[in-house]
């Protein structure tokens, strides 16, 4: 968060007419910013990393993280059904977003938990138990991150659908 807003301050205004002045809508580190339109269109051409938004009260046309024009029905991929965490796009850059996805999906799911996909899991139930099969939440690889700066992620019974948030920390202590 604090590094993407660095980039932002940081660029150079590559024109000075008007309409590059404009202030728009731009989404950083799950964030809502404002920043001009040439500040938009050099973060989207110098293409750094664009993050998961939450799909939630959204327009659904003429919506694009990936362009500055977008037109037509917008398409969302998420990377958590349950945070209503994803990306958008036009119909135009519907390749751009399944690149974004993917590369997201690689380095970012389940944050330092990911060294506990696909394995049967066990976590701590509000009655104060240790409950076995569990597992990362298939549906939901977005982290949260909680007051204290610690990572939260979604974790799911196997074969019910059930679900809660863990401490990513305590989690991993809990499963070595
Ligand atoms: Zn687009």
């Amino acid at each position: 968060m604090k590094y993407s807003l660095v980039i932002i301050i940081n660029i150079k205004m590559s024109e000075n007419s008007e309409i590059d002045h404009m202030l728009v809508t731009h989404y950083v580190g799950g964030e809502k910013i404002q920043m001009s339109l040439a500040q938009k269109n050099y973060l989207i051409k110098n293409q750094y990393i664009i993050e998961p938004i939450r799909l939630v009260m959204i327009q659904w046309k003429d919506n694009c993280q990936f362009c500055t024009e977008p037109n037509g029905p917008s398409d969302a991929k998420y990377v958590g059904i349950q945070s209503h965490m994803g990306f958008i796009s036009c119909p135009n850059c519907m390749q751009k977003m399944n690149e974004t996805y993917n590369e997201w999906m690689d380095k970012n799911a389940y944050g330092d938990a990911k060294i506990l996909l696909g394995r049967n899991i066990k976590v701590l139930r509000s009655s104060g138990e240790f409950e076995n099969d569990w597992e990362l939440n298939p549906y939901d690889a977005y982290v949260l991150i909680d007051a204290n700066g610690e990572q939260i992620v979604s974790c799911k019974k196997i074969g019910e659908d059930l679900n809660k948030h863990c401490n990513v920390k305590m989690l991993i202590e809990w499963n070595s």
